[in-house]
């Protein structure tokens, strides 16, 4: 029976960057909190949300969303910022085209600062948010995404509407297969061997927890990741 109730909790910090007022803010408040407002403020500074997601029935998830405020404008971050972080929400605005190509410049800085323990990238998806105004703006001359987000190293894409709750969910838990299925390879590769597993990886174990009251859910699975099939972690 205890062993039943053994729980690992693994914590993965996730970054979620793009170009001031592309809907980063929307896009974490929606997830975790599900609400929109016209008016976030741009707070300075360094901002997380906490998301609690039972991944199986021996692992649950704190996902720790990492939005930033006020230094966006400069299309880089410092290396603090990047720290052990595990993946990325990389977002761009579909109605402002400068946005669409700040892309590039933020997958560039976030590959250039941050990797695996075996240097591999950390996995990001790529998040075309405020798709409810499709009809408006430059959506238009947008490459085609799909080869965009392959060529550019994503694990995957989404036409997202923080507004309107459109593949939210989708994008996210499509970054979360991603980096769950890096890090049981990782764990593969190194022959679970706990130390060499540790904390290169960026995924920390912690101690069992007795109990969590953050909004817990099950993970709907990674429908829409069009690069991936999703690896569960089973119970042994
Ligand atoms: P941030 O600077 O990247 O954090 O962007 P915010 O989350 O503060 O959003 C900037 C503005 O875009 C705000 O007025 C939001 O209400 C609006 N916004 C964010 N997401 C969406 C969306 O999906 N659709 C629409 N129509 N507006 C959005
Ligand atoms: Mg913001």
């Amino acid at each position: 029976q205890q062993q039943q109730q053994q729980q690992e909790e693994r914590l993965l910090k996730v970054l979620v960057i793009g170009d001031l007022g592309v809907g980063k803010t929307s896009v974490i408040k929606r997830y975790v909190h599900q609400v929109f407002s016209q008016h976030y403020q741009a707070t300075i500074g360094v901002d997380f949300a906490l998301k609690v997601l039972k991944w199986d029935h021996q692992t649950v998830v704190r996902l720790q969303l990492w939005d930033i405020a006020g230094q966006e404008r400069y299309g880089n971050m410092t290396r603090v910022y990047y720290r052990e972080a595990v993946g990325a929400l990389v977002v761009f605005d579909m109605t402002r085209l400068s946005t669409f190509q700040a892309v590039i410049r933020w997958k560039g800085d976030l590959d250039s600062k941050v990797a695996l323990g075996n240097g591999r990238p950390v996995p990001a998806v790529l998040l075309a948010n405020k798709c409810d105004q499709r009809g408006q703006g430059l959506c238009s001359k947008l490459p085609k995404l799909e080869s965009f987000s392959k060529e550019h190293g994503f694990m995957g894409w989404y036409e997202t509407s923080a507004k309107d709750d459109t593949n939210i969910d989708a994008a996210i838990t499509c970054l979360v297969e991603s980096i769950m299925a890096v890090e049981a390879e990782l764990t593969v590769a190194a022959g679970n061997d706990v130390v060499s597993g540790q904390p290169d990886s960026g995924v920390l174990v912690l101690p069992r927890l007795q109990h969590y009251d953050a909004q817990e859910r099950e993970l709907p699975g990674c429908n829409g990741c069009p690069s991936l099939r999703p690896k569960r972690r089973h119970a042994k």
